[in-house]
């Protein structure tokens, strides 16, 4: 294939959005983990387009997913969320085509729910709607601490938590 057909093969596949997000450099297969964490399914009324395992342009060894989703603009609870689950990803905001805001997404400080809290006694988990929240104690090995029992709990269980291993 020449690199015209190819460029061209690229272009079919990335549908410009006009205002909405995309979110690239997601770790290869993790972009669905993302769609979940968003509460993003098929009742969602505007376009999401999804590319798992494509060529990195810049890092042509490396795999990423990419992620589309018209009409939504991430809240910082969100971004914080994804920031657990693919730091290191490109958050780009985009408004009438262009990009309006282009982040990276990093482990937060600070982030809500999205995981329970491994104290089986912690009131989170037994007294609805209390959503569990965390402090992240360490990046590297990742720690965090539940605010509500101060359990500490490491990059295994976490990851467990996530990904389901
Ligand atoms: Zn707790």
């Amino acid at each position: 294939m020449s690199k015209k057909d190819n460029e061209h093969k690229k272009e079919l596949l990335v549908t410009k959005i006009k205002n909405g997000v995309v979110i690239d450099r997601i770790p290869p297969g993790r972009s669905l983990k993302v769609l979940s964490v968003l509460g993003i399914d098929d009742e969602y009324p505007a376009m999401v387009a999804l590319a798992i395992k494509v060529p990195s342009k810049k890092r042509e060894e490396k795999l990423k997913d990419v992620l589309k989703i018209a009409e939504i603009e991430l809240t910082e609870e969100e971004k914080n969320k994804l920031g657990l689950v693919i730091p290191g990803a490109t958050y780009n905001i985009i408004r009438d085509f262009e990009v309006y805001k282009k982040e990276e997404l990093r482990i937060p400080q600070h982030f809500k729910g999205i995981l329970k809290c491994q104290n089986p006694k912690c009131i989170t988990n037994f007294r609805e709607p209390i959503t569990p929240e965390y402090e992240v104690i360490s990046t590297d090995p990742l720690t965090i601490r539940c605010i509500y029992c101060e359990r500490f709990m490491g990059e295994e269980y976490i990851s467990q938590q996530l990904f389901g291993r």
